[in-house]
This record gives structure tokens, sequence and C-alpha cells, in this order.
């Protein structure tokens, strides 16, 4: 058996087309969703992804405004840029690029992002309001992920998740979103004994781990939902997962590809976040 492939691009499109009209909607009411996004320095990654997100914006009527600040700039220059964007009423949606340079204390950027305005969903008031269950801003890459299985038809419920990799801004809110679809739910670290044994136990398998091939094709259970959020770059400069993708697509039941998989999706959720920011603001 070959697993069906997650075709992310398409899952994206279709969520960014219903958007657009959503844009034209609010601009007849005079609100044009506005996403402000900081980039501190000159890291290529960081300037390429900033990039592909002003584009998205602006195909779809949103307006991007750029915020790009030197590398040396101190905590207090960007503390007070997020202070104006915070207060400033054409800004609905405030995104700051990470990783920071070194000198910058990312945690207090995070933490100064008005709660309305937390689009990344990466600050105390969305990820509380995650683990309670409250409406908020969820953080895209995650969300994006449960929006893969949902267009695939995986419903979580009564399965075993697996999610490798326990970070803030990936593994452990997917964890609880898939806790939230009344799954059954594992999360995996570095010093997890036992990962084969328990990902071959994997009903949903989320890899977020940042270790290119590094989850086998044979630790996948038969006709698995896998969902590899990996980004890593080989040696030919080619994307790849964190799943041995060619091996695991002869057992899984779907599988996301690197790239085309969760990738367009955080752009995605992310212009999603940014229009329910301005939808809050239309009295
Ligand atoms: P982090 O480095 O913050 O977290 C990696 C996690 O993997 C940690 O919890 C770590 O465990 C765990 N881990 C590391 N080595 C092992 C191992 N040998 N066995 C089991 N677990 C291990 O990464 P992120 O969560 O930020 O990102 C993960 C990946 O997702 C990266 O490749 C990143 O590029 C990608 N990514 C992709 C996005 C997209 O849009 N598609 C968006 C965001 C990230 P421990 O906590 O014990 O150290």
């Amino acid at each position: 058996m070959s697993a069906t492939i997650i075709d992310g691009k398409k899952v994206a499109k279709d969520i960014t087309e219903a958007l657009r009209h959503e844009v034209e909607a609010l601009k007849a009411k005079g609100v044009v969703p506005g996403l402000a996004v900081v980039l501190v320095g000159e890291n290529p990654a960081s300037k390429k992804y900033v990039s592909s997100k002003e584009k998205m914006c602006e195909s779809l009527g949103i307006k991007s405004m750029g915020n790009k600040i030197p590398e040396d700039s101190t905590q207090e220059e960007l503390m007070k840029l997020i202070n104006d964007l915070n207060n400033d009423p054409k800004v609905h949606g405030i995104l700051v690029q990470l990783p920071l340079p070194k000198h910058l204390n990312e945690k207090e950027v995070m933490h100064a992002i008005s709660p309305d305005k937390d689009v990344d969903g990466f600050g105390p008031d969305s990820l509380g309001r995650l683990v309670l269950d409250e409406p908020g801003f969820l953080p895209c890459t995650p969300h994006g992920c449960m929006k893969l299985l949902e267009a695939y038809g995986v419903d979580p419920k009564g399965k075993h998740a697996v999610v490798v990799g326990r970070s803030v801004i990936v593994g452990k809110p997917i964890a609880l979103l898939l806790l939230r679809q009344h799954a059954t739910v594992t999360i995996c670290h570095s010093r997890t004994p036992d990962l084969k044994e328990t990902c071959l136990r994997a009903d949903i398998l989320c890899a977020a781990v940042g270790k290119a091939e590094m989850i086998k094709g044979d630790w996948i259970k038969e006709g698995a939902a896998v969902i590899d959020i990996g980004i890593n770059v080989k040696e030919d400069g080619k994307l790849t997962g964190d799943v041995e993708f060619e091996k695991a697509k002869e057992r899984a039941g779907f599988i996301t590809p690197v790239p085309g998989g969760v990738g367009p999706m955080t752009i995605a959720m992310l212009m999603y976040n940014t229009v329910e920011a301005a939808k809050a603001t239309v009295k």
C-alpha cells in the first residue's frame, strides 16, 4: 500500500481563497486587515520567510507593513516598536520573525505583543487560552497540521497520537490540539527511551524534531497518518523532513511531503489569524 500524499499547497490555497472573500467583506465595511511584520537584522532564512508572508498578504489584499530594523537594535528600541504597533489602529496583527539576534530577549518581546494582535499565537495569553480550551489565536503551524488532518478526513477522536518534539511553538501546541480533538496523546522528546516502539503505536504521528529523516520508515504503523513538520536543509540544498518519506509512504495511510506539506499551511493560518484579528475590531 502506498500512502495518500497530503497536498498542503492545495489545502492552503482553499483556505486563502476563502479568506480573500472575507478580506473583501471587511474592506466593504471600511476595515483593511493589516499585518505588521518585524524583522531584526539580515538573517537570510528570516528574510525569505518574511518576503513570502508579505507576498501572500499582498495577494489577499491584506496590508503588510514591513518594519525592518538593524541587527544591532537594542531591546529598548524593539520594545518601543512593539508598543507603537500595539497602539496603531491600522495594525491588526503583529508578527516578530524569529529567531531574534542573540542579544535580544525573545520572551520579553512575545510577552509585550498585545493579546489582540498576537497572530503568531506565541504569547502567554494565546498559549494560556489554548491550554484552557478558550477561543484565541492558535499557533499557525500546529493549527495548520490540524487543518490538514481535517481536510483528509482523519478524525483524531479515539486515536493514539504521538508527537515527537515538545517545543512551545510546535510540539506542545499540536499535542494540546490533538487532545482537544479527543486523541490519546503521547509526547516524545530527546529523553524518550523507546522512541521507535512508541512511534509504531501511533495512529497519528507528528514529527517536529528538526533532524533530517530521523524517523525511519519502519517506525510507522501500517495505515497511520504522518504529519512531518520538520524542515531540514540537505547538503545539496534540497529540503527534507524529519521522516524518511520514501519508506514511510509505503506503510502510512496519509503522509505530508516536505516541501509542500505543512509549510504552506503555516502562512495560510497566519493570514487566517490576521483576518480574525481584523474582524474582531468591527463593531
Ligand atoms: P526545537 O529545536 O525547538 O524542538 C525540537 C524538539 O525535538 C525538542 O523538543 C527536542 O527534545 C526534540 N528532539 C531533539 N532530538 C530528538 C531525538 N533524538 N529524539 C526525540 N526528540 C528529539 O524545534 P521546533 O519545534 O521549533 O521545530 C521543529 C522542526 O519543525 C524544525 O525542523 C523546524 O524547522 C520545523 N518547523 C517547521 C515549520 C513549518 O512551517 N513547517 C514551522 C516551525 C518549525 P528536547 O525538548 O528534549 O530537547
